[in-house]
């Protein structure tokens, strides 16, 4: 499971995460809700230490490490327990879609080319992208290279998959076949955290739903306790504001 015991975060003076504690069950499906600038960005970049975080423990799997004292080699084990998926797809424009799904394979995994190929094709065919293989990126819908996005970030087979605002930099017409994607692997139990603005979506999918507000989490609950019977003002005027 994943652990995070009161997670701190500073960006000089400005505390961004004042103490947030979660814990996931392995496939369960999270979606962590709030106004921009809460924190939600930059507590899934801490999880896997794309952000330095200043206090706290957090655990992912088998892998657990304390922010405050920490070895290279904790550090390594823990950001290969998540692979993340960002809001702009951040593929490789000189490689093909092939080569984006199948490069940390040949690279991190040292899987022989051949077999990464296969793993490859299969994951586009999951995201239904296989006749793009040769393509490059650029040829490619914000959509369709979204899920590229995906189908690299299933191919180390991490942990727990880390989506940020996956949806949010599509065109309008293209986020539904991003949205059927992500429904699709979480139903097949695949542990995952979901910043998002998509509320239909995260009622739709999520075990649980957390809503954070000024790096904290103001309250955390199952769907239905979260966007139907939302106990603290600030959950209630959030969710008038964006429903
Ligand atoms: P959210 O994803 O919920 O919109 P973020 O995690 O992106 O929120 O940002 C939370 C706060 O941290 C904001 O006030 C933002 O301006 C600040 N922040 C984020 N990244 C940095 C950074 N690299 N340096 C300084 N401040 C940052
Ligand atoms: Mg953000």
């Amino acid at each position: 499971m994943i652990v995070v015991k009161d997670l701190v975060k500073k960006f000089k003076d400005l505390t961004v995460l004042d103490g947030i504690s979660i814990e996931v069950e392995r496939g369960e499906v999270v979606a962590i809700i709030g106004p921009s600038g809460s924190g939600k960005s930059t507590f899934l970049r801490c999880l896997n230490l794309l952000e330095t975080p200043n206090k706290g423990e957090i655990q992912i799997g088998d892998v657990k490490l304390n922010a405050e004292r920490y070895s290279r080699k904790q550090a390594h084990a823990l950001t290969r327990q998540t692979a993340m998926v960002f809001q702009h797809y951040n593929l490789f424009k000189n490689k093909t879609v092939l080569q984006n799904v199948t490069e940390a394979l040949i690279i991190t995994k040292k899987i022989k080319p051949k077999e990464a190929n296969e793993i490859g094709m299969n994951l586009l065919e999951q995201v239904g992208l296989a006749h793009k293989a040769d393509s490059y990126p650029i040829t490619l819908s914000g959509g369709q290279q979204q899920r590229i996005g995906i189908a690299r970030a299933l191919a180390i087979d991490p942990y727990a998959l880390l989506f940020d605002e996956p949806t949010s930099a599509l065109d309008p017409e293209l986020v539904s076949g991003v949205l059927a994607v992500i429904k699709e692997i979480a139903e097949r139990q695949t542990t995952m955290l979901i910043v998002t603005h998509e509320m239909d979506f995260a009622r739709e999918v999520a075990d649980k739903v957390i809503f954070m507000a000024d790096g904290h989490i103001v309250e955390q609950g199952t769907p239905e306790e979260i966007f139907d019977f939302p106990k603290h003002e600030r959950t209630k005027k959030f969710l008038q504001q964006v429903g």
